[in-house]
């Protein structure tokens, strides 16, 4: 059997693998690490995450992301199950310890006998005997094979900019002033309710850290970047100073739901969370702080925060562009590239955005291409899914979209409950009356994931 080559062994490549393997597929996977490297991973470890250490909400019943680990975990995801079983606490989200969860993707795709990890980058389109290749290089493709791609498509890339958080070592925080609390002390799996740290700011202290933000020095921008907008669900912390003097508070900033037990009767005015970064609970990243000023600037302003003077930074936070491919206008439903269909694309470099929604792409791809191995159509997940809805984002596809007429303007995005076809009946209560407002809402994403879950585990039976 002639193996399908996966480029790329991130979220998307790893997870790709995964699948093809366990259809009992061969399968090389072709890393450029440690060879060559991105401006944003830091080891030669499989699946890194490159910023954050959470997948976000694991509400399976209320939140689009959350319905989007349980199919995972239905489809037997090498990533989901690597990131269970390195969980770090974080209330109600799922996050990991990133040495662990990578190492553990690692060792799971080291020890499989149908796969092959070669360590070298493709460095153009791959070779013409590659009948069937997923590429799934991420958003920061090596400029090689980018180049490639573009030539074979005819199209500019698209792009935006992705920022990383700061590391802080969790010894050199001042519990004196700093304290242990999950907002609303809410309670995740394993969880203490005091998942997070918090650092308090008064209004003054505030105002003087929105104003440093502003005036301090960020990381020059080359001409071609400044017309590069902004990821909005990860926009660098002074670009939300610089929308208001508000933005910090009602965002990442935002005091509600937490209680001073130093200060007892004083509520703080703004707050600094930090989320447990590893399992031993030596580091803790800062939540939010994605930011692109210089590094000395951020350790001189960051170290203005109460209980971080004396922080010591295991990394500083940056800034990187994200490259991906307009998708509904380049590749057909189950992610071909139309103009070179032997090319499958998986990953961010497809315009999902995210690590869960990556590694979900790159299921997708992985058992598209098993099933063609198999010499059978790939059967796509319902649009009623969380990986159908994500897919006909992506694609432009099984929604009614004219033949070869993406979206105008194609995004990135995160999976959400928008991507969703609407429910066919309006929901009820219990007794049979209608719901309004916040009841309605919280009710409509209730009867949408469970619709989800139920029809993936129908898709996952017959595919
Ligand atoms: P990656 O995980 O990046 O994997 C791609 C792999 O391909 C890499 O290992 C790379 O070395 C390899 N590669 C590249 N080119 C070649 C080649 N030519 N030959 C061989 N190998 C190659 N998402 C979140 O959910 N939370 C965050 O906090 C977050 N922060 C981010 C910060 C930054 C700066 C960036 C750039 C992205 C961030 N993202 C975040 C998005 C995140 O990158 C993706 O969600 C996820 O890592 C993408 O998965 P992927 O598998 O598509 O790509």
């Amino acid at each position: 059997h002639r193996p399908v080559h996966v480029i790329g062994g991130g979220l998307a490549g790893s997870e790709a693998a995964w699948q093809l393997a366990q259809a009992g597929v061969p399968v090389v996977l072709h890393e450029m690490r440690p060879h060559r490297t991105t401006e944003a991973h830091l080891t030669d470890g499989l699946a890194e995450l490159v910023c954050s250490n959470s997948f976000r909400s694991d509400d399976a019943q209320t939140n689009a992301v959350g319905v989007l680990h349980a199919e995972m975990r239905q489809a037997g995801s090498l990533i989901l199950t690597c990131a269970d079983a390195n969980q770090v606490p974080a209330g109600g989200a799922l996050a990991v310890d990133r040495l662990g969860f990578s190492q553990a993707v690692g060792a799971a795709l080291e020890a499989h006998p149908l796969i092959d990890i070669h360590r070298a980058e493709i460095a153009g389109l791959p070779p013409e005997d590659w009948e069937s290749v997923i590429v799934a290089t991420g958003p920061l493709t090596s400029p090689a094979l980018a180049e490639a791609v573009r030539g074979v498509t005819g199209e500019a890339a698209l792009a935006f900019f992705d920022a990383i958080a700061p590391i802080v070592h969790f010894e050199s925080i001042d519990l004196g002033k700093a304290w242990f609390q999950s907002r609303y002390d809410k309670q995740g799996p394993g969880g203490t309710g005091a998942d997070y740290i918090n650092c308090p700011l008064d209004e003054a202290q505030y105002n003087a850290f929105v104003d440093a933000l502003i005036a301090g020095e960020k990381a020059p921008m080359r001409d071609f970047e400044a017309k590069t907008p902004y990821f909005d669900g990860c926009l660098p912390i002074e670009v939300m100073a610089e929308r208001g003097r508000e933005t910090l508070r009602f965002g990442p900033m935002k005091p509600v739901g937490l209680t001073n037990p130093h200060t007892p009767g004083v509520k703080p005015y703004a707050v600094v969370q930090l989320r447990q970064d590893n399992t031993l609970g030596t580091l803790y990243n800062m939540v939010g702080f994605q930011t692109k000023l210089r590094h000395g600037e951020q350790a001189r302003i960051f170290r203005s925060i109460p209980g971080l003077e004396g922080a010591e930074f295991a990394r500083l936070g940056g800034l990187h562009r994200n490259t991906y491919l307009n998708s509904p206008r380049l590749l057909d439903a189950s992610l071909r590239l139309k103009a070179l269909p032997r090319l499958r694309f998986a990953g961010q470099i497809t315009g999902c955005e995210g690590y869960v929604e990556s590694a979900a792409v790159g299921l997708m791809a992985g058992r598209f291409a098993a099933a063609e191995r198999r010499g059978l159509a790939p059967d796509l997940p319902p649009v009623t899914t969380a990986h159908g809805a994500l897919l006909a984002h992506i694609t432009g596809g099984h929604l009614d979209a004219p033949e070869g007429e993406g979206p105008r303007a194609f995004q990135p995005m995160n999976v959400n409950f928008g991507l969703f076809p609407p429910l066919t009946e309006a929901p009820k209560s219990a007794d049979g009356k209608r719901l309004r407002g916040s009841e309605k809402t919280l009710a409509k994403k209730r009867a949408q994931a469970a619709r989800a879950l139920a029809d993936f585990a129908l898709w996952l039976d017959t595919a």
